[in-house]
């Protein structure tokens, strides 16, 4: 573990990153241009290493949620094209314009703001069927009229959000592509023909092609998770979390481990406190339930997670102050992966992966950042 002092850090292979990034606008076609979907921290993963090492490969276009991660972009001397997608319909929109980032309009006040605030670029997005964001469906005639009408803006996309793509022979994905494309006719019909359509996210990239349009938008998969059960394209977990044993102690048979000492060892043991908790990223849920790789070996959480640690049962390994506990990992060596902690903790990779605290420094290889 590189660094004076550094006790847990989030190792992120920049060069699984950009495989990913190939394969999926290998996945999208010649016709699609590939969106790196950075938002929140590029899923934990950083968002300025992710995007210089993404860009050019592949990818041409950055999707934040929100103005602020846009501007974050531009002042770090990112020009590529930025497209955020959720905020207030009374944010900072001058600023938003004069940064170049495209806006997404979402609703007839946002669009009015937008349009009063300078000679704006926006994506219209129509909601086909995710009830979430997105124009609701009866007011699309009217918004697509309004901004055809508005002379400051120009619309450059339509797209919309898919509610089940990463479930395989869902009917709602055909249905939504039906909707987007009555929303495309309507939008013709008042004149507008944008220069990008785009519905895919990481599971429409992989298993369904029909999304692909002119923009695919690429979250989970670029950071090499899996986005359909069943469906393999060829990813790689770009992410490996590791931490240092920072105590270790060998106890009797009988001892209760951590709070509530929810733990109590059969037999002698050698427990080894790992400097991660849930204030870290490290889900409660993984409190007696979770495994982490020691010396190669599949070792379990012993008791509660705490807030900056917790402890694992090495058994009889020979662990050593210092020596290196990986929570995750690609897989390769046996350790867990990050899908193995959504389900421990039940929940999803997205959240493992975003949730992983400021606190836990994050460290590159595999490509210049
Ligand atoms: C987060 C997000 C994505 C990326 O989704 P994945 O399923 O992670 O690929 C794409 N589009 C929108 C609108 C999003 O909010």
């Amino acid at each position: 573990m590189a660094g004076v002092g550094l006790v847990a850090e989030a190792v992120v292979d920049l060069g699984a990153v950009v495989h990913n990034a190939r394969l999926l606008a290998g996945l999208a076609g010649p016709r699609a241009r590939t969106m790196a979907v950075v938002k929140a921290n590029a899923f934990g993963h950083g968002v300025l290493p992710v995007a210089r090492a993404v860009l050019g490969n592949g990818v041409s276009w950055l999707g934040v949620t929100s103005i602020t991660e846009g501007l974050e972009l531009r002042e770090a001397g990112i020009d590529a094209p930025v497209l955020a997608w959720l905020y207030g319909h009374d944010d900072d929109f001058a600023t938003a314009i004069r940064n170049d980032i495209d806006l997404s309009v979402s609703t007839a006040e946002h669009l009015e703001a937008i349009a009063a605030a300078g000679a704006a670029r926006v994506h219209l997005k129509v909601d086909t069927g995710l009830t979430r964001n997105g124009v609701q469906w009866e007011e699309w005639p009217a918004l697509v009229k309004a901004a055809a009408l508005a002379r400051n803006v120009t619309v450059r996309g339509i797209w919309s959000h898919l509610a089940s793509a990463d479930d395989p022979g869902n009917p709602s994905v055909g249905q939504q592509i039906e909707r987007f494309e009555e929303a495309l006719d309507i939008a013709r019909k008042a004149g507008i023909e944008p220069e990008l359509r785009h519905l895919a996210n990481s599971a429409g990239i992989v298993d369904h092609p029909a999304t692909h349009y002119d923009l695919v938008r690429a979250g989970l998969a670029l950071y090499g998770v899996e986005p359909v059960p069943g469906v393999t394209a060829g990813l790689r977990r770009a992410m490996t979390l590791r931490a240092r044993a920072v105590n270790v102690k060998r106890v009797p048979p009988g001892t209760g481990v951590s709070y509530l000492h929810q733990y109590v060892t059969g037999t002698a043991a050698t427990m080894v406190l790992v400097p991660v908790g849930y204030a870290d990223g490290v889900p409660r849920l993984l409190s007696n339930r979770g495994e982490v790789s020691v010396h190669g070996e599949r070792r379990p959480i012993a008791g509660r997670v705490a807030m900056d640690q917790f402890v694992v049962d090495a058994g009889d390994l020979p662990v050593a102050l210092g020596d290196e506990v990986t929570l995750f990992g690609d897989g390769s060596a046996g350790e867990p992966t990050v899908e193995e902690w959504a389900a421990w903790a039940q929940t999803n990779p997205h959240e493992i992966l975003t949730g992983i605290g400021a606190r836990v420094p994050r460290t590159y290889w595999g490509a210049t950042a």
